[in-house]
């Protein structure tokens, strides 16, 4: 009875998972109607693929010489249409990083900068693990991404703005050379400042 209940459970919970939780789908993206036309690369639609290509490969290189080596290249998703970007769970974002599994990009978001934009947060679960990354404060990953993409945008749309303007004062006084050691100072999410550079942290933690 009890190795039966177990066995339901193994079947049943992996089951669960991919239907209640889309974004588990980046593991497995042919599960969605996404074929994988390299080790890193799964398109939709296979015609794309230079053009995908292209843009992957000048993100990986323009944030490997501008913030330090990526140890894994991620496995990054060309979604054409919005019904395809739905089924991994996201809708409004242009793409979408989940944690260190991959990159969903969406039908707006083939952009040199939006693909820069999600290779960092990449290079950041990489570098503090996808725990601190996630628990790390908004103004720092979302603004390090907006702010180190180069994003042409001057103007972007709240918080977002305020994040990059957050971040690239951080970053002024925190310096290139200290920015991943600084950032390990500031999980977890509010807590009060350990570190002189922290104290940006607590000053907009209490704003
Ligand atoms: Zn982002």
């Amino acid at each position: 009875m009890l190795k039966r209940l177990l066995l339901i459970c193994l079947i049943c919970i992996p089951v669960a998972v991919w239907g209640l939780y889309k974004q588990a789908r980046v593991l497995a993206p042919e599960w969605n109607g996404v074929s994988c036309v390299s080790d890193v690369i799964c398109m939709e639609n296979a015609a794309r693929h230079p053009e995908a290509a292209a843009l992957y490969e000048e993100a990986y290189a323009s944030v490997n010489a501008s913030l330090g080596a990526i140890e894994n290249k991620p496995r990054a998703i060309f979604c054409g249409s919005q019904a395809c970007f739905e089924a991994f769970g996201f809708d409004k974002a242009a793409a979408h990083t989940v944690g260190g599994s991959g990159i969903v990009i969406g039908p707006r978001g083939w952009k040199d900068y939006y693909l820069r934009h999600e290779m960092i947060h990449h290079l950041q679960a990489e570098r503090l693990g996808v725990f601190r990354q996630w628990l790390s404060p908004d103004w720092f990953k979302e603004g390090m991404a907006y702010a180190l993409s180069r994003d042409p945008r001057p103007k972007l749309s709240a918080p977002w703005g305020r994040y990059r303007a957050q971040f690239e004062k951080w970053y002024r006084f925190v310096g290139k050379e200290r920015l991943w050691e600084e950032a390990r100072k500031l999980y977890p999410q509010g807590q009060v400042a350990t570190s002189p550079y922290h104290r940006f942290d607590y000053e907009y933690a209490v704003r």
